[in-house]
């Protein structure tokens, strides 16, 4: 499968193969052309399998057609909202929205906590299209009237499961409410637990349901390390290292 077979825009396939792309992953193969369809979409992905740019990509084509060089704050309302749970995570998913985006006339920024409000005041002033925020913040400002949500199409929500985990829902609920009701809705998630199947239920109309696992994934607490040996000295090598480490549980294959 190419990126050219996804219904991606000239514009979006240059930023593409700017990044060195050569094909697209799992996720992105099978969410592309669902998200350009309209549909809702429940991805079961965890970092590392290209998940951003599966929902980033698709809504920038989506929102194409609001591309404006205009100055005017008005003809740049948000058009999408990004939920993420943390400021890290808001950052890096910024930074994709830009990267794929780089040759389309659509503005977005990032807005999360720990950090004066002002300067992101200023920034959404001016006029957005997409919006990455962390949920605390985007309340923050809401109550603060300092943006307006009422022109979202597209809802979308990553590593569901940690906002859920760091007590978000009831801060996504609020936010929620002030989207209008016909909205695209796209929902990321590493688990599926029952709470986030109910948070999903509650969101997506009639979701597609796509997972994938991550490619030959391994623990982020593993540490591999290689030791080349005579194979008539592994038992001793082995011996060794468990003795030096004073290794107190030890698997061997
Ligand atoms: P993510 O799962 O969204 O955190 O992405 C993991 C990494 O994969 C990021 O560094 C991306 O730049 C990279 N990536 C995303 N899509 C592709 C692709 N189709 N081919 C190669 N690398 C990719």
């Amino acid at each position: 499968m190419l990126f050219e077979q996804l219904g991606l825009s000239a514009d979006l396939l240059r930023a593409i193969s700017d990044q060195g792309y050569t094909q697209p992953t799992p996720i992105q193969e099978q969410a592309i052309p669902v998200i350009l369809d309209g549909k809702d979409v429940m991805g079961g992905a965890q970092t590392g399998t290209g998940k951003t740019a599966s929902f980033t990509l698709p809504m920038l084509r989506r929102l194409e057609i609001y591309a404006s060089t205009s100055m005017s704050p008005a003809k740049h309302p948000i058009r999408a909202l990004i939920l993420v749970p943390t400021r890290e995570l808001a950052v890096q998913v910024h930074e994709s929205v830009k990267t794929y985006g780089k040759y389309l006339a659509l503005r977005s920024t990032v807005i999360y906590g720990g950090v004066s409000i002002d300067a992101q005041v200023n920034a959404v002033r001016s006029g957005i299209e997409i919006l990455v925020a962390t949920p605390g913040r985007l309340l923050d400002h809401l109550q603060q009237k300092t943006l307006g949500l009422s022109k979202v199409e597209i809802l979308i929500l990553d590593e569901a499961d940690r906002m859920l985990d760091m007590g978000f829902m009831p801060d996504i609920k609020q936010i929620i409410q002030l989207l209008p009701e016909q909205r695209q809705n796209l929902m990321f998630s590493a688990t599926f637990s029952e709470e986030i199947k109910k948070l999903a239920s509650k969101i997506l109309r009639k979701p597609v349901l796509i997972e994938v696992a991550k490619q030959n994934s391994v623990s982020e607490l593993i540490t591999h390390v290689v030791h080349p040996v005579n194979v008539a000295r592994k038992q001793e090598l082995l011996i060794f290292l468990i003795k030096q480490k004073k290794l107190k549980q030890v698997l061997v294959l």
